[in-house]
C-alpha cells in the first residue's frame, strides 16, 4: 500500500494563550504543544496502525523537524524509503495560537512540502507499481498529486482521493482519477455549490460527484457516518455512525481513510459499504480521545469482526 503525502504542513506547535497577540507584541502564553500532522501522514499512520504494510512518498526539510517527522512514520512502521529531505526548504509548519475564547490565528509555511514532483513520483514508481492502493489529498501542488493518481491508475493500483483541504476549482481529472473519491460535506458543498447538510443532500451531492467521472463516492458527514455511492448501484446507502461520546474529532476523516485504505487493500472483494461501516467504528473510537495521531486505534485495541 502507498500513501501519497500531500500537505500544507507536516508539523503543528500550537500555543495556547488568553488572548491573541497584537502586530508586534509579545504575550505570555499557558501552554505549548508540538504535534505530527498532514492528512496524507494521518491517513497513513491510521491505516499501518491497523495493519497495513505501508510507504509515504512526500518531502520534508534537511533538518531538525524532518528528521524527527521522519522517526515519527518508522515508529509506526511506515516505510520512508521514498520521504525526501531538502535543504533548499524547511519542513512545512503550521504555527497556530488559540486564545481563550477557541479562537486562533494560523500561520502554514509549506516549505519543503511544495518541492515534491514528478522526480520524486518517478523514483517512487516502483513502490507505487506494486501497491494495492494509492491515497492522495491536495496539500501539495494539484499537479503532482493528479500525476501520482494517474501512475497508479496506469499500473492498476486503486486509488483514493481525498480533495482536501477543498479548492472550488478542482480539476476536472481528479474525478475520473478517483477509485474511491472521498470528502466530507465542506468539501462536498464546495465542490458541487449545493449545501450538504442532511443525508437527503449528501446523495444529491454523491451523484453529482459521481456524473463526473468518479469510480465510487464517499461522503463523511461527522457523527451522521457517511453516503456511500458504489458506481453499480443507482442509489446511495448511508451509514451510520458508531454512537459514541466525542471528546474531539480533529483528524476523524484522516482516521476513516486511513481505515478505508486498509479494507481496500486487505479485502478487495468487499463491498464499499462493509468498508464504510468499519472505517465508521474506526474513525468513530478516534474522536474519544483528544489529538490527531495521538487518538487513532491500534489494531489490538479494536473488536477482532473489525478484521
Ligand atoms: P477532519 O477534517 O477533522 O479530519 P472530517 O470533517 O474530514 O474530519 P468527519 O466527516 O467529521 O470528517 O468525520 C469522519 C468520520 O469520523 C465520520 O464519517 C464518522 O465515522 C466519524 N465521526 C466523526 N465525528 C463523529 C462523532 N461525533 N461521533 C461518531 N463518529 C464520528
Amino acid at each position: 500500500m502507498c500513501f501519497l503525502k500531500d500537505f500544507a504542513y507536516c508539523l503543528f506547535f500550537l500555543s495556547q494563550a488568553l488572548r491573541l497577540p497584537k502586530a508586534g507584541e509579545t504575550i505570555h502564553g499557558h501552554k505549548f504543544f508540538i504535534g505530527f500532522g498532514g492528512k496524507g501522514a494521518n491517513k497513513c499512520i491510521q491505516a499501518a496502525r491497523l495493519g497495513a504494510k505501508t510507504a509515504m512518498v512526500c518531502k520534508v526539510g534537511k533538518d531538525f523537524f524532518g528528521d524527527n517527522y521522519i522517526q515519527n512514520f518508522k515508529d509506526n512502521g511506515v516505510n520512508t524509503e521514498f520521504v525526501g529531505q531538502t535543504s533548499d526548504a524547511a519542513t512545512g509548519t503550521a504555527s497556530i495560537i488559540v486564545n481563550s475564547a477557541g479562537e486562533n490565528a494560523i500561520v502554514i509555511v509549506a516549505g519543503a512540502n511544495m518541492l515534491l514532483g514528478s522526480g520524486e513520483l518517478h523514483k517512487a514508481l516502483p513502490v507505487i507499481r506494486h501497491a494495492k492502493v494509492l491515497v492522495c489529498q491536495l496539500e501539495i501542488s494539484p499537479q503532482t498529486s493528479l500525476q501520482a493518481l494517474r501512475m497508479a491508475q496506469e499500473n492498476k493500483v486503486k486509488t483514493i482521493f481525498n480533495p482536501a483541504p477543498a479548492i472550488p476549482d478542482l480539476d476536472s481529472g481528479f474525478y475520473g482519477a478517483s477509485g474511491v473519491f472521498c470528502c466530507n460535506e465542506t468539501e462536498a458543498e464546495l465542490l458541487t455549490g449545493s449545501s450538504v447538510i442532511t443525508v437527503e443532500d449528501a446523495d444529491r451531492a454523491a451523484q453529482e460527484l459521481l456524473k463526473r467521472g468518479c469510480g465510487s463516492v464517499i461522503i463523511t458527514l461527522g457523527p451522521q457516518g457517511c453516503v456511500v455511492l458504489e458506481g453499480k448501484e443507482s442509489t446511495s446507502k448511508h451509514v451510520p455512525s458508531t454512537g459514541v461520546t466525542a471528546v474531539d474529532t480533529t483528524g476523524a476523516g484522516d482516521s476513516f481513510i486511513g481505515a478505508l485504505a486498509l479494507y481496500t487493500a486487505h479485502y478487495p472483494s468487499m463491498p464499499l459499504e462493509e468498508m464504510a461501516r468499519r472505517a465508521n467504528q474506526v474513525a468513530g473510537v478516534s474522536v474519544q480521545a483528544v489529538g490527531t495521531q495521538s487518538s487513532y486505534p491500534n489494531r489490538k485495541d479494536l473488536p477482532a469482526d473489525l478484521f
